[in-house]
């Protein structure tokens, strides 16, 4: 048995809707510029290939919880999108088989700084502290594949405040699902355990303390957090 000099964390889960059980998270995934409409307001050609950035995986949040502002920024923004657990690892895994590699999807929020992220590009330094911050990546309880089916298409809407900010397609997503995987899986082994936020579309834009912010994705349950 493993010593360690002081007890590990605990590893970090989400709710899986209908169960007690928990998924158990490894990394945390998330792709850039992934909806044309959103790549335009963010100044950006929409036709690159995908990126990838990461947050830790104890910036998890849970539907229901209450989020304190962040520290250092001015200007933070939501970002509502799609969340595809990894329930099969592999890499270079094709398109074609990629889909047997996802255990389940939930709705998540990518919370990032944008005032840190426009200065991180500006300068072209990395993006870690404007995305990967303390609380930054609110998640909805999973469902499994079992359960849903895979979604591909259906509406995602998120709400400030009662006030839709948000609502577009999921078939609007530059990049499928499958090629997410294919192309995340040609970068970096894929685990079990792994989220991907697989981007938002347009109309981000900020929220300050005591706002409510609500993801809805068709057929998985409301993410709902409370800035306070
Ligand atoms: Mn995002």
């Amino acid at each position: 048995m493993v010593e360690f000099v002081f007890p590990p964390l605990e590893r970090a889960s989400v709710a899986v809707a209908g169960t007690e059980a928990r998924f158990p998270v490894r990394r945390i995934f998330c792709v850039g510029r992934n909806y044309e409409a959103h790549a335009r307001e963010m100044g950006n050609d929409a036709r690159e290939a995908p990126f990838f950035f990461c947050k830790p995986a104890d910036a998890l949040v849970e539907s229901g919880a209450f989020v304190a502002y962040p520290v250092a920024t001015r200007n933070l923004h939501y970002e509502g999108e799609l969340v595809v657990a990894i329930g099969k690892g592999g890499s270079g895994i094709s398109q074609n088989k990629a889909l047997g590699h996802v255990w389940g999807y939930g709705a998540g929020i990518d919370l990032t700084r944008r005032d840190l992220q426009s200065a991180a590009k500006e300068a072209g330094k990395p993006w870690d502290m404007a995305k990967g911050f303390d609380n930054s990546a609110p998640c909805g309880a999973l469902h499994p594949v079992s359960d849903v089916g895979h979604i591909s298409d259906g509406p995602i809407r998120l709400q400030v405040n009662g006030e839709i900010c948000q609502a577009a397609d999921l078939a609007d997503m530059i990049w499928s699902v499958p090629e997410i995987i294919e192309h995340l899986s040609a970068l970096v082994a894929l685990v079990a355990g792994d989220l991907i936020y697989t981007g938002t579309p347009a109309g981000v834009g900020s929220v300050v303390a005591g706002d409510v912010i609500t993801v809805e994705i068709q057929r998985l349950s409301d993410l709902t957090i409370a800035l306070s």
